[in-house]
């Protein structure tokens, strides 16, 4: 054979392959178009009459020189690779980057939460009293802080533990944000209750022990307000990843994610940080990635550390719990930092560049 007819074949095979390329993306696409469909009636996608019936007229017509059985096992490998494909489609969730590669910005109020300058959500573990509100809301204020934060609906480990003050906390926490032109945010443990406390709250919390909580998923998915959702105490990143898509399938997409740590072996820190967790998140998700620097620790000592670490890795914000007297404090005494301590790291991530000078 002449080297240019060798050459020419070459070539030719190259037309093919890219014409064999060409062919299948068209398929692919015919594919998703039916599989659309079907999703849409709930039928199932793997149809294996259907792909008899597809063979059934491949073999017929095939002319060689492939024989039928290398025929079917390409149809074949051609079938689940379709299947592939529209699995690859349904984990492309609403929360996903693939739905949106912008990132999501969570308004609240004057806060814009995502895709900007960290902001910090500070305040006690609990509301305690109106008094201890007051003083813990003025100091955070005169440090620029918006978002006030505060349990009233506390789900404790130990039922002989202070549960929280429920509704009059809710009341208490609204009232001392809109005295001091702050937002608030706190967390509410039965689906039931969200729509009440839509009244007090600029973001409800959802906690880590109510993660996989359907049914308060659900409810959060039904109002319009922002979902401050934390990571379950055992939950894996696509679990909270899923936690959050219950909200999104539900027309809420204002949610913004919570890496608050995870229960490891570990017993130096009250859970391990999953420091990792906040680029991951961030790059299957859309959303807003916030870290709990307190009860991931779950100490004071290593709280600026830790607090420059998740900013360097991307998180668009920090919750720090705050106290006017933590030694007393009703729950979460150990990790409250004082008035003077939550200024003190301020100043500190301010200096060192990790927060902006200015007030937020
Ligand atoms: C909280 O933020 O008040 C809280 C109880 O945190 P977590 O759900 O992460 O334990
Ligand atoms: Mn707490």
């Amino acid at each position: 054979m002449s080297k240019e007819r060798f050459e020419e074949l070459r070539s030719q095979l190259d037309e093919v392959n890219l014409e064999i390329l060409e062919v299948l993306n068209r398929r692919a696409e015919l594919v998703s178009e039916i599989g659309l469909l079907k999703s849409g009636k709930g039928t199932e996608r793997f149809d294996p009459i259907r792909e008899k019936e597809m063979l059934d007229k491949l073999i017929p017509a095939n002319k060689g020189p492939f024989p039928d059985d290398t025929i079917r096992h390409l149809f074949k490998q051609i079938f689940q690779a379709s299947l592939g494909l529209l699995e690859e489609e349904k984990k492309s969730l609403l929360i996903s980057r693939k739905n949106q590669s912008q990132d999501t910005i969570v308004q609240v109020g004057p806060l814009a939460i995502g895709g900007g300058d960290p902001v910090i959500i500070s305040g006690p573990c609990s509301v305690e009293s109106a008094g201890q509100m007051e003083a813990v809301a003025s100091h955070l204020k005169n440090e620029g802080i918006m978002l006030l934060r505060g349990g009233a609906y506390k789900p404790r480990t130990s039922p002989y533990d202070f549960q929280g003050l429920g509704k009059e906390g809710l009341k208490i926490l609204s009232e001392t944000a809109k005295r001091h032109g702050m937002v608030c945010v706190s967390e509410i443990v039965a689906p039931e209750d969200v729509e009440m406390a839509c009244e007090y709250l600029d973001v409800i919390q959802i906690g880590a022990r109510n993660m996989q909580n359907f049914e308060l998923l659900k409810a959060a998915g039904s109002v319009r307000k922002p979902i401050l959702l934390k990571r379950g105490l055992s939950a894996t990143i696509e679990e909270l990843l899923y936690a959050a898509e219950y909200i999104a399938s539900r027309g809420n997409d204002q949610i913004i994610l919570c890496e608050r740590g995870i229960r490891t072996y570990e017993k130096a820190t009250r859970n391990t940080l999953d420091i990792s967790a906040v680029p991951i998140l961030k790059q299957e998700s859309h959303l807003p990635v916030v870290v709990d620097i307190a009860h991931s620790t779950g100490r004071k000592d290593i709280i600026l550390p830790i607090a420059k670490a998740a900013i360097a890795v991307g998180a668009d914000g920090l919750i720090v719990e705050t106290h006017n007297e933590p030694a007393v404090a009703l729950s979460d005494a150990k990790q409250q930092l004082d008035l003077p301590q939550f200024s003190t790291l301020m100043n500190q991530l301010r200096q060192s560049g990790f927060l902006k000078d200015a007030v937020q």
